[in-house]
């Protein structure tokens, strides 16, 4: 099992497949993109299967894929029909944009993927236009429709972002009045790889709340479990519910219980530090499994408490971009 430093059981893993995406949102990165990794330093699928078996034996019972976008990777179906086979894993899931995941569902039930969260922070083709730069409103629509309807949990996470998309939040809540689904607001963060100037987060989960209210007063706490990152809420009479994520005030860090792998092989033992070790140079030195344990059992063994201590530990890295971190 790996217990950190701070006494906190690690048991979930996110990893990024790829930094790679097919769209541009303006909170993620720039219009030409970032400096994408070369080929070669990305995780090969066999490198993939071989640290998710590693991460279940060390206790690891969820993980989720992430990027970039998962499914501009070929191979991905393939490492999610291995790790959805590894025993002890007891959640597969999957963060996506949702452009490109139509063929790919049936088969994605079929393998006993558990949930999959759709970014979707629009409820217009011109709000989505504005904000992921590309025109495929429709095409996630279609897509989340379907997820929906899915034997997989399907979850919507819209960053709420000022000038941008406030006029649709309410709207989103009404989507979830009508569907079984649970939209989650996320509060903006600062890693866009300098797509754009990232002062003060106007809105903040405070205020989010606030503002739902307005049209729902009387909506009501839902119990979370003690490691969710969301505060969760249900109005009377809706079909879904909604949540609130304060990714940028940081006030779930206490009972935090996750590890990031980049694309590249990157260990980050919090989105708001650097990385602080590469498995890729571990697993290609022809050592056994042992030496990625080592690490692992090393990185958590000295984790900051909190987004803020690793931030001073670790200085300003708010210029990298989500698509290389994975969210
Ligand atoms: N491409 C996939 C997607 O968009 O779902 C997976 C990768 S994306 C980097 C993972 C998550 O990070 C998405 O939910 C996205 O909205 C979120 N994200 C990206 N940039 C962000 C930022 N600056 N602040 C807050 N969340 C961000
Ligand atoms: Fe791509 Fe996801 Fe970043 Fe949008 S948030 S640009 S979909 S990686």
């Amino acid at each position: 099992m790996l217990i950190d430093n701070h006494n906190r059981v690690i048991n979930y893993v996110r990893l990024a497949v790829t930094d790679r995406c097919n769209l541009r949102c303006n909170y993620c990165m720039p219009e030409e993109g970032i400096a994408f990794s070369k080929r070669e330093s990305l995780l090969s699928l066999d490198e993939m299967k071989r640290l998710c078996n590693i991460l279940v034996g060390k206790g690891v019972d969820k993980i989720r894929i992430t990027g970039g976008e998962p499914f501009v990777r070929k191979d991905l179906m393939e490492l999610l029909e291995y790790i959805t086979g590894l025993e002890g894993l007891r959640e597969v899931s999957i963060t996506t944009n949702a452009t490109l995941i139509g063929p790919h569902i049936e088969q994605l039930e079929a393998f006993g993927v558990n949930s999959i969260n759709v970014s979707l922070d629009a409820i217009t083709p011109e709000s989505f236009y504005r904000i992921t730069r590309r025109d495929q409103f429709e095409l996630v629509h279609e897509n989340l429709m379907r997820l929906i309807a899915s034997k997989m949990e399907t979850r919507i996470n819209f960053i709420v972002l000022e000038g941008q998309n406030e006029g649709d939040i309410l709207e989103m809540i009404d989507f979830a009045k009508q569907h079984p689904v649970r939209v989650r607001f996320l509060e903006e963060m600062p890693f866009n790889g300098g797509s754009k100037d990232f002062r003060s987060l106007k809105w903040n989960h405070h205020k989010i709340l606030e503002h739902i209210r307005g049209r729902y007063p009387d909506f009501e706490k839902l119990p979370a479990p003690l490691t969710s990152t969301s505060v969760n809420y249900k109005i009377p009479g809706h079909t879904g519910s909604f949540g609130i994520i304060p990714s940028f005030s940081r006030t779930f860090c206490g009972s935090c219980n996750r590890l990031r792998v980049t694309a590249t092989g990157d260990l980050i033992t919090c989105l708001y530090g650097k990385p602080v070790a590469n498995l890729r140079t571990t697993l290609r030195s022809g050592f056994n499994d042992s030496f990625v344990e080592e690490a692992l059992v090393r990185a958590v063994g000295s984790r900051a408490k909190d987004g803020f201590e690793a931030q001073e530990q670790f200085g300003p890295i708010f210029g990298s971009s989500m698509t290389s971190i994975g969210g």
